[in-house]
């Protein structure tokens, strides 16, 4: 018979510790570091909406902001955005509750939800490679910045996909340009 040793005796693990920053919180109990990392930079948000003033219904285009970097998915002067983009909306706690057009991918949507992150986060898998493998960022699907268009050709650029959630589609379903073939990290 085999000579069975016994182990030492393990103290508990603090199970906030174990616990992800994001689950179970409020969203104003974040502190400032912890609230920029919920952003998961897949730049969605950051295409210009069309707002259908009968409906009310917003419709997402495929151009992006003047500071839209569509390769990084990046603002190209966050730290200035809003002089140098007098609209562009902060998001805080409120703004997050609030605001009809956060995409469903949108990590402070998710947790404003109280759902967990996905894989793909930074958070989670820790690199930003994720965020474009899995379709999630705008890298290869910005047709340009909004310089590039008169106000009357954007009702021609509007687009589905970014009010979608490529994970929660049938993978057989899904399409190719969803995933980023280069795999680049920002
Ligand atoms: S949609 Fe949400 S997660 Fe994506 S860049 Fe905007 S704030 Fe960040
Ligand atoms: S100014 Fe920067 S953060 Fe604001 S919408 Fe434009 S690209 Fe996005």
């Amino acid at each position: 018979m085999a000579n069975a040793r016994s182990k030492p005796p393990r103290p508990p693990v603090s199970l906030k510790a174990a616990t992800p920053f994001w689950r179970g919180r409020s969203l104003e109990d974040f502190t400032p570091v912890e609230w920029e990392s919920l952003c998961d930079g897949c730049g969605r948000c950051c295409l210009l909406k069309l707002e259908d003033e009968d409906s009310g219904e917003i419709h997402y285009t495929d151009i992006g902001c003047t500071l839209l970097d569509a390769g990084t998915c990046r603002c190209r002067d966050y730290a200035k955005r809003q002089a140098r983009v007098p609209d562009c909306v902060r998001l805080t706690p409120e703004a997050v509750r609030t605001l009809p057009w956060l995409p469903p991918t949108c990590g402070y949507r998710l947790v404003r939800d109280g759902h967990d992150l996905p894989w793909w986060h930074p958070l989670v898998s820790g690199t930003r490679r994720t965020v474009h493998e899995a379709g999630i960022s705008v890298r290869g699907r910005v047709s340009g910045t909004e310089e590039e268009f008169e106000t009357e050709e954007l009702p021609d650029r509007i687009v589905a996909w970014p009010g979608q959630d490529p994970e929660s589609r049938d993978p057989a379903s899904r399409d190719p340009e969803d995933r980023d073939p280069e795999g680049r990290d920002p």
